[in-house]
């Protein structure tokens, strides 16, 4: 969920940070960090915070006893994927025909359940299913790691240590609530737990005990992880009954400047600028707000991004989660794949790669600022005034195209 893109995010700092450690404790062993002399140690400054939050002795004693750092966690701390990838990529991996019929099956299995979910939070069954989907598969990969030694690893190891110690300290008060037995609290290396990948602090906001028996229990009771989720989006604004967004057609001639410029303006507006559904339907209500999507430029799909996709970004701060999200739960509800098709062979431009497109922009005249390989609007305005020049459709997009034709 989204806490692992605010822990994913400064990636590349922390890796750094954790090679050197993993180097020193390949030299001394592990027990020799830089930040805690040993984990009695350890453990002997944490149990007095822990106590504070009134955890009791005998489950913070039954959560950390025999508690040695992971090695593993460690190591995942650097495997954070730095390879591009499209949005066609991220998208077709994940809404695959497998997901959908699991997602269908889903869906009948717990029909009452999500049927009386969204009676409470107003969120729709397939939303629901697509984000259980996306998180976890349908629970059938939640992470292996038991939550309160990975967090106590990461803080152990000085790994942002002052979010995950608080994390570790929120963990060991759901414990000590009763909610789950140790054992079972299990999620990720970073701490996202259970069905919903909640983290600790998240579950303390937002879990929900829909069955009713006092405990939130998102690892091993599906209506409680199901009610969670939806909570989750019900408390960041959810929108009952409305939909994600439309994938939509642009017209010959779109105006692409004026759409990057635009931001968000109605549906009716966008209808305006000659954009169509991409089904050919109308838009059902033509004043909502919507931002336009268009991740293959003018050769793939487009689409009309609505408020509720803002929401679904709560859970992971990414346009293509998102897309992904509300993409699969059409797809639960047996809406066909995308009308337009991606285009064929595209590949995602690395970092190097956008920082090369700058340069040669820069060296042609066409200012694109410094070469930080962020395609902002600069770059974007001096892509759009190039493609003008040289009779392509200046839709501002980076695409390896554009960079051979530079070169
Ligand atoms: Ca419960």
């Amino acid at each position: 969920m989204r806490i692992h893109s605010c822990v994913f995010a400064p990636s590349r700092v922390l890796a750094r940070r954790f090679r050197a450690l993993i180097v020193l404790a390949g030299l001394a062993g592990l027990a020799a960090t830089p930040v805690h002399a040993n984990t009695a140690s350890f453990l002997a400054e944490l149990w007095p915070q822990a106590q504070a939050r009134g955890v009791s002795r005998a489950v913070f004693d039954a959560a950390l006893s025999g508690f040695t750092p992971s090695e593993r966690v460690m190591g995942l701390t650097q495997s954070q994927p730095e390879f591009a990838q499209t949005v066609a990529e991220y998208v077709n991996r994940r809404v695959t025909a497998a997901q959908i019929a699991t997602g269908q099956s889903k869906a009948r299995e717990w029909a009452q359940t999500l049927a009386a979910i969204e009676r409470r939070w107003g969120v729709q069954d397939e939303v629901v299913l697509a984000i259980w989907g996306m998180e976890t598969n349908f629970g059938s990969y939640m992470g292996n790691e038991n939550t309160v030694h990975a967090l106590a690893t990461l803080t152990y190891g000085g790994y942002r240590e002052s979010f995950f110690r608080g994390e570790l300290l929120t963990a060991l008060e759901i414990l000590n609530a009763g909610h789950v037995a140790p054992q079972n609290m299990i999620g990720s290396w970073a701490g996202a737990m259970g069905h919903t990948q909640f983290m600790p602090s998240s579950f303390v906001r937002y879990a929900a005990d829909f069955d009713g028996d006092g405990r939130r229990d998102i690892w091993t009771n599906i209506p409680d992880a199901l009610a969670s989720t939806a909570n989750y989006l019900h408390e960041h604004g959810w929108r009952p009954g409305a939909t994600w967004g439309y994938e939509v057609h642009l017209p010959q001639g779109f105006n692409f400047a004026r759409a990057w410029e635009v931001g968000r303006q109605s549906l009716g507006a966008w209808e305006a600028m000659g954009v169509r559904r991409a089904n050919g339907r109308d838009f059902p209500r033509p004043s909502d707000q919507a931002r336009i999507f268009m991740p293959s430029g003018a050769n793939g799909p487009a689409f009309l991004l609505l408020h509720n996709f803002e929401v679904i970004k709560r859970y992971n701060n990414s346009d293509n989660y998102a897309l992904a999200v509300g993409h699969l739960a059409d797809r639960i509800l047996g809406t066909g794949p995308f009308v337009q098709s991606w285009p064929s062979g595209e590949v995602a431009l690395t970092r190097s790669q956008r920082q090369e497109l700058q340069s040669l922009l820069n060296q042609r005249g066409f200012n694109a600022g410094t070469p930080d390989g962020v395609i902002g609007p600069l770059t974007r305005s001096a892509l759009m005034q190039y493609q003008m020049s040289a009779g392509l459709v200046p839709d501002g997009h980076a695409s390896a195209a554009v960079l051979s034709r530079l070169r």
